[in-house]
This record gives structure tokens, sequence and C-alpha cells, in this order.
């Protein structure tokens, strides 16, 4: 199998009570894996078997695409999560969200109202433009900015598999909590 499902940088248990150890059972050791799984046999035999994923999400429609962006979406996310975050992020990441958002709170108040927003399943991002300012921006499905020449730095998952479990249908609780488990330092990396 050519791709696999990375391993978590932290216990099943670590982010409870944000996100408890019977969602990321489901969400990391379910989904993440079937996408890994779908993806490995979609690209079997096709132009796709020995290309990089970004190539995929790039250039590739349909289940390719999907399957894809959602092993690489879930990656990205709960790589992004750890145990007791630092309370906000700093340095000239956090200069950049001060000049597109006001302050740090300002941020969080737009990213909150894109993520309660999304109509259905997807995505919520922030991330870095051509011009080097940063944009919040909404995914349906399996989106991934990559496709639009952006930069992904954060992204919070709203498919309710994400939440259900731990919030029913409160995703605004979800997004609450999410603030306390995001590993800012691995933010300030990828910016
Ligand atoms: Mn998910």
């Amino acid at each position: 199998m050519k791709f696999e499902l990375p391993k978590l940088p932290y216990e099943l248990d670590a982010l409870e009570p944000m996100i408890s150890k019977r969602t990321l059972e489901f969400h990391y050791g379910k989904h993440h894996q079937t996408y890994v799984t779908n993806l490995n046999n979609l690209i079997a035999e096709t132009r796709y078997e020995n290309s990089d994923i970004e190539t995929i999400i790039k250039d590739a429609d349909g289940p390719l695409f999907n399957n894809a962006a959602q092993v690489w979406n879930h990656t990205f996310y709960f790589e992004e999560l750890i145990k007791n975050g630092k309370p906000a992020p700093q340095g000239v990441f956090a200069e950049a969200l001060e000049k597109s958002f006001g302050n740090y709170a300002g941020f969080k108040d737009t990213f909150a109202k894109a993520a309660i927003g999304l109509f259905g399943s997807g995505w919520v991002w922030l991330v870095k433009n051509q011009s080097g300012t940063l944009e919040i921006i909404n995914e349906s499905n399996a989106g991934n900015p990559l496709r639009r020449g952006l930069k992904p730095l954060l992204t919070c998952d709203v498919w309710e598999h994400a939440y259900y479990l731990d919030y029913q249908n409160r995703r605004a609780d979800y997004i609450n909590a999410f603030w306390s488990i995001i590993n800012w330092d691995v933010i300030e990396k990828r910016f």
C-alpha cells in the first residue's frame, strides 16, 4: 500500500474533554483510515499510481480527488491539535493575524462564524494567499485550498463525524472547544 495512515502525535484520549477518545477512535481510526484505504485502491493501475498526494489533489476529480483530499485534510487537522496548547499564537504569524483580522479575538470570531455558517459537510481554512495576506475560506465536502493556489495554515473539520458523538448538533460548542487544543507552534511553522 502506497499511502499509510500517519501516527497521531498524541494518545487517543489526549484531547478530552474537548474531543473524546471515542470520537478519535472513529474519526481517526475509521474515517481517516477508510480514506487512506480507498485512495490506495483507486490509484492502483492508474496514472496516479506513483504520484504524490498533492499532485492528485490538484489534478484529479471525482472519487480520486475526494479520497486524496480527505486523507490530506485529516492528516493536516490531526497534526495541528495538542493537549493544552498555548493560549494564543505568537511572533510574525500573530502579527499577520492582527493585520488581517484586527486581533486574535477578531480572527477567532470570523473563523467561528465561517465554521458555523458552512452548510452541510466541509472544512474551514485559514490560508495565506499569493500576496502573503491571510484569509478564511470555506470548502464543501473534501475541498482543499491547494487547488486554488492558496497555502493552508489551519483547518477545522466541520463534518458531523468530527463532533457529533461529543456535541451532537452543537457545532458552535465544538468550535469553541477547538481553540484550546490548537498547537500554535505547528501553525507558526506552517506560516
Ligand atoms: Mn473528518
